[in-house]
C-alpha cells in the first residue's frame, strides 16, 4: 500500500518527530489536513501525527509538550500559529446525538484511526522510516486529490448521522480547495442537511467563517444552498433566490449578493458575511412589479435581520455592531454637491474604524451589479472623507468647553449643557471656520435662549441601535 513520494519534502524538525519515536518502537505516521496540503503543495499550519503511543509515553519523549483535552491530544508549539499535534489511534463509535460519539475509543490500529475520518482527501497518512517517506491511502485520496472531488470515507449517510458538522466541513473544504463534492456525498448532504440543527452555533459559525475568508466564497454559499444547509442556517438568504430587482439592474438579489461576495476585497470574514447580507432586507420590503418594484427601507430592515444573525452566530458585541452598521449604512450616496456636515454624519454613523470596509463593501457591490469598481463621483467621495476628518469632528474639540458655558451663563451643571455644546457643535460642522472661542462665546446667550424656548416641542424617537 505504500509508495515513494518524492516531492514531498519534510523540514528536518518534522523528521526528527518520527525519529524519536521510533527509537522508543512505536509507529508515527503523519495525517488528516498536513498531508492532504502537502500533497497538494499547499501551505497550512498544523503538523498533526498518529500514534499508537499512549498520551503519557508522548509526553515523555517530548517534555516541552502539554496535553489538556480528552481526545489524547499532545501538542508541541513549534512557531507562531504552528503546533506540532500528536493523538493516539483513535476509533470512533456509539454515536446519538449527530455531533459527539458517546464514547472515544482508542485505536489499536493506523486503518482504524484512517476509517473514522471525514473525507478520503482527510483520510491518508503518511510514514517516515529509513529516510524514505510512504504513503497509506486505503481510501483513495490521492485519487480524489488528482480528481479534486471531496467524497466521504465509506457510506456518506452513516458518516453525517455521526457527525453532521462534517456536511458543512466538506462544503468549506470544497471552497478552500476549489474540489467539487463527489455525487454520492452530495446527495447525502442534501437528504440529510436538518441535521445541522443539532450542532453547536459556534461550531457553525467557525466553519462558516472559513467559507466566507476561503478562495472561492461565493461557490461556498452557493452550495450552502443547493445542499439545502442555507434553508436551516440562514433562511433569510435563501429566500433572495430569484427576486427580481427593477430594470436598471441586471441581476436579481440572490446572484448580485453573491457576485458582491466573490468581488469583496477585503480578507475579513466578517466584512465578506456583511457583503453577502447586505441586501438580506430586499425579499421582505420588495413591492411592485418590474420597472415599478422598490425595496424601500430595505437597509433598516436588513440590519434588523443583521442583529437576528448575530445572535444566532454568537458574534462577539464588537462584530455584531460591525455587521449592523455595515448593513443599515451601505446605502450611501457619494453624489457630489453633498455638503460637509452630510459626510461627516456619514462619518458618524458607520464610525470611523469601519470606514474602510465600508468603502470595499461599496467596491463589491458596484462589481456585483454589473458596474467598474469605481467612477470619478466615488473617488471623488473618498477623498472628501479623507479631507473632512482632518478638520474638528467632535465635541471635544469645540474650543469652548462645559465648565466655561456653565460659567458664561451661570447655569448649574445637567443636561442642558450638553445640548447647548451640541448646537455648538452643529454649527461649527456647518462651517469649521467658526471654531473661534470668541465667536463661540457669542453665541451661547443666543443658542441658550432658542433652546429654552423649543424646550417644549418634542423629538421623534431615535432608532435602536444593537
Ligand atoms: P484545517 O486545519 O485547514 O481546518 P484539516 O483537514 O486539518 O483542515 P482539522 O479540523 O484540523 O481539519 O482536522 C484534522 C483532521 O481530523 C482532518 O483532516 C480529518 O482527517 C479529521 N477530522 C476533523 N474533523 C473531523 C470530523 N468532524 N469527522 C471526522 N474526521 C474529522
Ligand atoms: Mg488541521
Amino acid at each position: 500500500m505504500t509508495k515513494n513520494l518524492s516531492p514531498v519534502a519534510l523540514p528536518p524538525r518534522i523528521k526528527k518527530v518520527f525519529q524519536t519515536f521510533q527509537k522508543e518502537g512505536w509507529q508515527i505516521y503523519l495525517v488528516g489536513g498536513a498531508v492532504r496540503d502537502l500533497l497538494l503543495q499547499r501551505p497550512f499550519h498544523d503538523w498533526d501525527f498518529t500514534t499508537n503511543a499512549p498520551p503519557k509515553a508522548i509526553q515523555k519523549l517530548f517534555p516541552q509538550s502539554f496535553y489538556h483535552n480528552k481526545f489524547g491530544t499532545v501538542t508541541i508549539p513549534l512557531a507562531k500559529n504552528q503546533n506540532i499535534e500528536i493523538t493516539p489511534f483513535r476509533q470512533e463509535a456509539d454515536y446519538h446525538d449527530y455531533r459527539h460519539p458517546s464514547k472515544i475509543r482508542w485505536g489499536k490500529t493506523l486503518e482504524e484511526d484512517l476509517q473514522r475520518r471525514d473525507f478520503t482527501i482527510n483520510a491518508i497518512a503518511l510514514s517516515y522510516q529509513k529516510r524514505r517517506v510512504g504513503i497509506i491511502d486505503p481510501y483513495e485520496g490521492q485519487e480524489d486529490i488528482k480528481k479534486q472531488l471531496i467524497r466521504a470515507v465509506k457510506n456518506p449517510e452513516e458518516r453525517f448521522h455521526e457527525d453532521a458538522l462534517r456536511m458543512l466541513r466538506a462544503i468549506r473544504l470544497s471552497s478552500q480547495l476549489g474540489f467539487l463534492i463527489e455525487k454520492n456525498t452530495f446527495a447525502a448532504i442534501q437528504k440529510n442537511a436538518g441535521l445541522i440543527k443539532k450542532i453547536s452555533a459556534e461550531r457553525i459559525r467557525d466553519e462558516l467563517w472559513k467559507i466566507l475568508a476561503s478562495r472561492y466564497p461565493a461557490e461556498g454559499i452557493n452550495f450552502l444552498r443547493t445542499s439545502h444547509l442555507l434553508h436551516y442556517l440562514i433562511p433569510e438568504l435563501e429566500a433572495a433566490y430569484g427576486v427580481a430587482q427593477a430594470k436598471h439592474h441586471i441581476y436579481d438579489v440572490w446572484t448580485h449578493s453573491l457576485k458582491a461576495l466573490a468581488s469583496c476585497p477585503s480578507p475579513d470574514p466578517l466584512v465578506r458575511f456583511a457583503t453577502l447580507i447586505h441586501d438580506i432586507g430586499k425579499p421582505v420590503t420588495a413591492r411592485g412589479e418590474g420597472a415599478e418594484r422598490t425595496f424601500y427601507n430595505h437597509e433598516v430592515v436588513g440590519a434588523k435581520i443583521a442583529r437576528r444573525l448575530s445572535q444566532r452566530f454568537r458574534l462577539s458585541k464588537k462584530d455584531s455592531q460591525r455587521l449592523w452598521r455595515l448593513v443599515r449604512w451601505h446605502q450611501f450616496t457619494v453624489e457630489e454637491h453633498q455638503t460637509d456636515k452630510a459626510l461627516r454624519r456619514f462619518i458618524r454613523h458607520v464610525g470611523k474604524e469601519n470606514l474602510q470596509d465600508m468603502l470595499l463593501l461599496r467596491t463589491a457591490d458596484r462589481i456585483g451589479s454589473g458596474s467598474r469598481p469605481t467612477s470619478w463621483r466615488f473617488e471623488l467621495f473618498k477623498k472628501r472623507l479623507a479631507e473632512v476628518q482632518k478638520q474638528p469632528f467632535t465635541i471635544k474639540d469645540l474650543k469652548i468647553n462645559g465648565h466655561e458655558v456653565m460659567e458664561k451663563l451661570k447655569i448649574p451643571p445637567g443636561p442642558l449643557v450638553g445640548k447647548i455644546l451640541q448646537a455648538l457643535f452643529h454649527e461649527v460642522e456647518e462651517n469649521p471656520k467658526h471654531n473661534q472661542r470668541r465667536y463661540l462665546l457669542k453665541q451661547l446667550p443666543i443658542i441658550y435662549r432658542q433652546l429654552v424656548a423649543s424646550a417644549t416641542s418634542s423629538k421623534p424617537p431615535k432608532e435602536a441601535q444593537p
